[in-house]
This record gives structure tokens, sequence and C-alpha cells, in this order.
């Protein structure tokens, strides 16, 4: 199954979904909840450093700094 490459619109938010062939493009945004996710066309996905854009908070959902 093949990644898809996304990106919000709305809130320039930037994913990757792993999906099957069948099935329908996301075309939600996970974080704004816009409808305004396009499906990008690319075979590297972008990687942003040291900006904390792609910054994950594993697990804990505590407003801890
Ligand atoms: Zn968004």
């Amino acid at each position: 199954m093949p990644n898809y490459h996304y990106r919000c619109k709305a809130c320039g938010y930037d994913f990757t979904e792993h999906q099957d062939f069948n099935d329908a493009p996301i075309t939600k945004c996970p974080v704004c909840g816009k409808e305004q996710v396009h499906k990008v066309y690319s075979s590297v996905p972008i990687s942003f450093k040291g900006s904390g854009f792609y910054r994950t908070d594993s697990g804990s959902s505590s407003s801890s700094k």
C-alpha cells in the first residue's frame, strides 16, 4: 500500500497517509478540521528540520513545556 502525501491549504499542515488504492482521498484536515486538504504529488516527503514544525508529542497530552 502506498503512502500519500497531503497538505492542508487552510493551516499548512503537511502529512503522509498510508492508504489502500481503493481508499477515498482525505479531504479533511486532522489539525484544523477544514476540508482544505489536497494530495501532493511528490516522491520525496518534505522534512522540516529545526523549526519545530514536525514536533511529535509522543503519547502524553499533558501541557508540560
Ligand atoms: Zn488544516
